[in-house]
């Protein structure tokens, strides 16, 4: 812990030099249950009265107030809450166009099916790369005002080699996890060839997209690509060093669940519709679910069962799906109410999910938790309790964001 003889401690409104100190936290969510205080029956690792010192880019100190270390600077919580910033670990915001209208129009009654993505897809390769760039910088902006400190994002809309590589070079200049989603969908020029498209995706398409990506993902519903094509988009993935998560399982059963399980996925994303042997199949991995409730919330249909998964000791992660169709969403804070509200999650759950769960599913370790070493991804609730950002939905209940040590609101 470095101190300076220079600075005083004094309150700052901006606690960005040197180290700092902050107090008067009545609840902190930690995410580690190894913490001296905390009960190891708490996978929440909270903290009574609280604090916490950032030095630089990291989290340095937790611990009671009391014994609180000396710092640079010092800022008051005031009783309110301190989490770890939230992990949107499914996103799609490399994207041209408004689907307004056809929002509108489900909500009159008109079914959600996979095909609305081409809407998208149009519009993408007609917009500008600077227009793209600033659409996703927006919508980054946007999610960090709502403690998302972490972001994946995928490609997907271009669906050719040009305008697929195009959006992740994009991408990984704003966010820190970048997947290569060729096969989101068969794009209209090869209606007559769907096979013809895959090979397109994991030759030429996926050797130019492989080295701006961490991950390949696939769509793997009825609709867009069967079992037998997102197994060969996933290999050819892994070939190239990507690590595999899937979208599986949105719109009905498939085989995509165990697929993800089976090529060792990070994720199974969606997971709205499960068999039995699915939910066996990810009970027994490392591969996380990911439930995603604004896409249910937005397409008015049956949410998924996470109480089953949970009580089958599947490890649960919630992200957004931000995107232009189904999920028009970047608050994780909605997703956290949603969830509880509807999807049979506690808020302790719930809260996890939204953190230390997105980082599982992004098989990190240095986000998602607040403890020594872990990188200072912090926000300050105006609220006494994590609780209340499923008691109070929709209200603004964050007050302060730091990302990486620097208090970025
Ligand atoms: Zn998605």
């Amino acid at each position: 812990m470095s101190t300076s003889t220079t600075d005083s401690t004094t309150d700052t409104p901006l606690g960005t030099a040197g180290s700092t100190l902050i107090t008067g936290i009545a609840t902190l969510v930690t995410n580690d249950h190894h913490l001296p205080g905390t009960s190891p029956d708490d996978p929440l690792g909270l903290l009574r009265d609280a604090a916490v010192v950032i030095e630089g880019d990291r989290i340095a100190w937790v611990g009671t107030e009391s014994q609180a270390p000396a710092t640079d600077s010092r800022l008051r919580a005031g009783g309110r809450t301190l989490l770890p910033g939230f992990v949107d670990s499914h996103s799609h915001l490399l994207f041209g166009g408004d689907r307004t209208e056809e929002f509108g129009a489900r909500m009159s009654g008109r079914p959600y099916t996979a095909g609305g993505i081409r809407t998208t897809v149009e519009a993408t390769r007609a917009t500008s790369g600077e227009r793209l760039a600033a659409g996703l910088e927006r919508h980054v902006e946007e999610a960090l005002h709502q403690g998302t400190t972490t972001l994946e994002t995928k490609s997907g809309y271009g669906l050719t080699v040009e305008d697929e590589l195009r959006a992740l070079r994009i991408a990984e200049e704003h966010v820190d996890e970048t997947t290569f989603l060729g096969a989101h969908v068969v794009p209209p020029e090869y209606a007559a060839d769907p096979d013809g498209y895959v090979d397109l995706v994991t030759g030429p398409m996926l050797a130019a997209c492989a080295p701006h990506a961490r991950w390949v993902d696939v769509f793997c519903e009825r609709g867009a690509f069967d079992g037998d094509q997102a197994r060969a988009v996933l290999t050819a993935g892994i070939a190239r060093g990507l690590t595999p998560r899937v979208h599986a399982g949105q719109l009905g059963p498939g085989p995509g669940v165990r697929l993800a399980v089976e090529l060792g996925a990070a994720s199974a994303d969606h997971c709205t519709h499960l068999t039995g042997a699915d939910v066996d199949a990810l009970a027994g991995s490392r591969t996380v679910a990911t439930l995603l409730p604004g896409c249910e919330f937005s397409t008015r249909s049956p949410y998924p069962d996470a109480r089953r998964l949970l009580a089958a000791g599947v490890t649960v992660a919630l992200a957004t799906d931000c995107n232009p169709g189904s999920s028009y969403t970047s608050s994780m804070p909605f997703c956290v109410a949603v969830a509880v509200r509807e999807m049979g999650m506690t808020p302790d759950e719930a809260v996890w999910a939204a953190t230390a769960g997105g980082a599982a599913a992004l098989r990190r370790i240095d986000i998602g938790r607040i403890t020594p070493g872990a990188r200072a991804d912090l926000v300050l609730l105006d609220a006494p309790s994590h609780v209340h950002l499923a008691y109070r939905p929709g209200v603004p209940l964050v007050a302060a964001v730091w990302q990486r040590g620097a208090r970025v609101r």
